[in-house]
């Protein structure tokens, strides 16, 4: 009988269209904290009281001070394997689409060309207010920033970090992308505690479309006991394992 992996490899062989969601522990190996972890806690608040429009309205140099501290945690972390075999999926012949919740952009370090970024990056800001001209997102990656909070260079105001706080509309383009990606013959999703809708939403979108879905996770889920794969393990060991099955001839 063959194991679930070698099952996987099989069928990923056999289909053309693959789409993988990843969350935050894909960047777990790389040293980026998740939510829900260990390290899940700055000082005594919880990122769900941090990442909200209230947060910021409230104080805003609070929220400031914890994405500054997040900022220099994650320029100095490196993509792993798991954002390695991920980017090389995503790249001719196969052309698998990546759809990310992650916002520390280490897909995109990693060379990954289909992907669909849901909850923004933490490396590009916005007008808070917004300004006509401040409310499309701009690059900055300084550590530190300097003034923090750091204003909006076209009307003088706040700026703020052009990510999806909680109980924010998600950009229409990239649900859309998203949306369409989950049209597919395998879906896997893999580093998400798959509770964040509207992403959580996807596998089960695939699942009705006939996709096989996979999970890949050192803990249980809320999806593990739906998908029809459950592997237990680290994206970055499960990954690798998989593409050498892939390129074994
Ligand atoms: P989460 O923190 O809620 O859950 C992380 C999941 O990853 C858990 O299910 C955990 O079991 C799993 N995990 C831990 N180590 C793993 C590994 N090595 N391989 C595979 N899986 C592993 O994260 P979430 O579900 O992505 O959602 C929370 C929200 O937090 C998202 O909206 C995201 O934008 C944000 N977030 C992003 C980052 C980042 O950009 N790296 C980090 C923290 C939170
Ligand atoms: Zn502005």
């Amino acid at each position: 009988m063959p194991g679930a992996l070698e099952t996987l490899a099989d069928r990923l062989r056999a289909v053309r269209r693959v789409s993988v969601i990843t969350g935050a522990g894909v960047s777990a190996a790389s040293g980026v904290p998740t939510f829900r972890g260990p390290d899940g806690l700055w000082r005594r608040y919880r990122p769900e009281d941090l990442a909200t429009p209230d947060a910021f309205a409230r104080d805003p140099a609070l929220v400031w001070a914890w994405y500054a501290e997040r900022r220099a945690t994650i320029a100095r972390c490196r993509p792993n394997a798991a954002h390695a075999v991920l980017a090389g999926w995503s790249r001719p012949p196969r052309g698998w689409t990546v759809i990310t919740q992650n916002v520390d952009d280490l897909h995109l370090e990693a060379g990954t060309e289909r992907l669909v970024r849901l909850h923004g990056s933490l490396w590009d800001l916005l007008c808070a207010r917004p300004c006509r001209s401040g409310a499309t997102p701009w690059p900055d990656r300084r550590v530190p920033l300097a003034p923090c909070p750091p204003v909006c260079p076209h009307c003088g105001g706040l700026a703020r970090p052009a990510v999806v706080w909680f109980g924010e509309a998600l950009d229409p383009g990239a649900l859309q992308a998203a949306s369409a990606a989950a049209s597919c013959d395998v879906f896997i999703a893999t580093g998400t505690s798959a509770v964040v809708y509207p992403a959580a939403g996807f596998l089960h979108e695939a699942a009705s479309r006939g996709a096989l879905t996979v999970e890949i996770n050192p803990d249980p889920t809320p999806a593990t006991a739906v998908v029809d794969l459950a592997i237990a393990g680290a994206a970055e060991d499960v990954l690798p394992r998989i593409d050498a099955l892939l390129r074994a001839p």
